[in-house]
């Protein structure tokens, strides 16, 4: 999937719309979800301009890199996800319902998540 620099979260990046920023750092920039599914819903980015892990892994440098899963696990720890515990997903490409084109973390936490994914037919 090629980048498309219109997504939301690049309009986030370059201050063209808000967020409730959590935690920003050299290369990421961590944020509330818009339209939260737990008491905690953060959002990770990276500030490049990558669709997917995938794509992430080939191209992003190792700084950034380092930076998003250090920002992933420090936002985890600002929000006090950490407290009860917390579960991270990330959407990436059409099988998993990816809507916004720039690559993102979910820290979902403050209550009971369930399991992690129904199984075919459920
Ligand atoms: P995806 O399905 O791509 O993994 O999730 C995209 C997430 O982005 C959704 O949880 C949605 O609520 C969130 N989102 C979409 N637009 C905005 C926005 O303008 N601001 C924020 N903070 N979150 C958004």
């Amino acid at each position: 999937m090629a980048y498309d620099p219109n997504n939301v979260f690049a309009k986030i990046l370059r201050g063209e719309i808000p967020c409730k920023k959590v935690h920003e750092s050299a290369h990421s920039l961590a944020f509330h979800d818009i339209n939260p599914l737990s008491p905690i819903h953060v959002l990770v980015i990276p500030k490049g301009a990558y669709v997917g892990f995938d794509d992430f892994a080939a191209k992003a440098s190792a700084e950034e890199q380092a930076d998003y899963v250090k920002a992933i696990g420090d936002t985890a720890r600002l929000v006090g996800a950490d407290e009860g515990g917390y579960r991270l997903l990330s959407n990436c490409g059409v099988n998993a319902n990816q809507e916004v084109p720039h690559l993102h973390v979910h820290i979902f936490g403050g209550r009971r998540l369930g399991r992690m994914l129904k199984k075919d037919g459920e």
